[in-house]
């Protein structure tokens, strides 16, 4: 029996909240907070049973703090922008409260995500006795738990570790983005990057591709080598690692009208001089562009997110590919919204599960792999996202 509080009242949010309010036992007492009151209030509206909500800028340390100590918490669950990662951890120390998020902090006027900021709370976490859980989404938060379940279960050493994310639903627009479009768009649009032996390996945006034919009848995308920041946790933490790299599906609508925005200035993340005023093109385009948590009722089809892992067993070379397929039409259904929304929100809600049912403890910023797979993989299944082992390799990458 806990109390939480849930910070941001956006499209995983909104499936957060869903999730937690299903189960009472855990989740005793619920606020949600958020820059915009009346969107935690139209969530809230959609639960069957009461929760608490209020305003808050995440942004405003004081005021945060203020916020917990008039609620008193034992969790804070982050799932606003990464932009307020820090100033919430600094609000839960100030505290005493546990912090859970599902996505690394970035500096807003520079696209480049790093965990290098989170770890450096590592010392303050650890001499508070509290547990900061870093990236309890699907990727990250789900992948790289995958990645340890095949090491804890199926090889002895790994050695590369291919993540492939693959979306095949249609919203129907020309364009938009099913999470955030600022975030969405400043990470398609970054270098990519690998990790080789130690290494990173630097692309251009979206230049390497592979056609992906994707279990289950989903369809042959193209998948393209993208930065994911799990490389970098993944990398540190998974002993014997030779290689980890991430695909992500993109349909060319989608890239033909990310072209034409990036040509003609539109996703610039500086600020430019308009009519006397200084704005951001991004987040100008941002106020244009559907909100992702609209697109829940008119996207149909299947996402495929799933982990090709290869290593050693027995002293042989073994691949084991682990993956959940999601229907977006089914989610809606559930929860009233995307496959996106609830491939993120699930597993922040269980992640959540597993520190206030201290299935997972300790003292200090962990990021999700360091923590035991197995009870996680057990809600997985139990919660709405049920997984699959294939025993061999489902995409040809080299
Ligand atoms: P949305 O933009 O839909 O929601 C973000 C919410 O945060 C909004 O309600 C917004 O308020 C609120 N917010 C923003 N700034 C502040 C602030 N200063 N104070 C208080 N609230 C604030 O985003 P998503 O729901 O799509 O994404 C949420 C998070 O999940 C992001 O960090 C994203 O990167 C992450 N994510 C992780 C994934 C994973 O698999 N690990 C996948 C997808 C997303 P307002 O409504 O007023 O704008």
């Amino acid at each position: 029996m806990s109390k939480v509080l849930i910070i941001g009242a956006g499209g995983v949010s909104s499936v957060v909240v869903h999730k937690c309010a299903a189960l009472p036992g855990v989740f005793s007492e619920i606020m949600l907070a958020s820059r915009t009151k009346s969107k935690c209030d139209a969530i809230a509206a959609q639960l069957d049973r009461p929760i608490l909500t209020a305003q808050v800028d995440a942004d405003n340390v004081p005021e945060l703090v203020g916020l917990i100590k008039s609620f008193g918490p034992e969790l804070v669950i982050n799932v606003a922008l990464p932009y307020q990662d820090l100033h919430i951890m600094d609000a839960c120390l100030e505290t005493g409260v546990h912090y859970l998020d599902t996505a690394n902090y970035e500096p807003e006027d520079t696209a480049k995500f790093e965990y290098k900021w989170q770890w450096a709370y590592q010392d303050r976490f650890k001499e508070a006795g509290l547990m900061a859980v870093l990236g309890s989404g699907f990727d990250p938060g789900v992948t790289s738990v995958f990645c340890t379940y095949i090491q804890k279960h199926y090889l002895d050493e790994i050695h590369t570790i291919d993540i492939i994310d693959v979306n095949a639903g249609d919203h129907g627009y020309p364009f938009a983005t099913n999470f955030n479009p600022e975030i969405n768009i400043r990470e398609v649009t970054a270098k990519g990057r690998y990790w080789e032996n130690g290494e990173w390996i630097e692309t251009n945006p979206l230049s390497v591709k592979r056609s992906f034919e994707v279990p289950e009848n989903i369809g042959t995308p193209n998948i393209y080598l993208m930065y994911h920041e799990e490389l970098e946790s993944l990398g540190k933490h998974i002993k014997g690692l030779k290689r980890a790299r991430f695909w992500m599906s993109f349909g060319d609508s989608y890239l033909k009208h990310l072209e034409v925005l990036g040509n003609v200035g539109m996703t610039r993340i500086d600020k430019v001089e308009f009519n006397g005023q200084k704005i951001v093109p991004l987040q100008f385009l941002k106020a244009l562009l559907p909100d992702p948590a609209s697109l829940g009722p008119r996207t149909k089809g299947r996402t495929w997110i799933g982990c090709q892992v290869t290593g050693l067993k027995d002293g042989v070379e073994k691949t084991v590919t682990i993956y959940n397929t999601c229907d977006h039409q089914e989610c809606y259904a559930e929860v009233q919204s995307q496959a996106i929304s609830y491939t993120t929100g699930v597993p922040c809600m269980i992640g959540s599960k597993m520190i206030l049912e201290k299935k997972w403890t300790g003292d200090g910023v962990f990021n999700i792999e360091q923590m035991d797979p197995d009870p996680f993989m057990e809600d997985l299944n139990q919660y709405g996202l049920p997984w699959k082992v294939i025993e061999g390799k489902v995409a040809e990458l080299d």
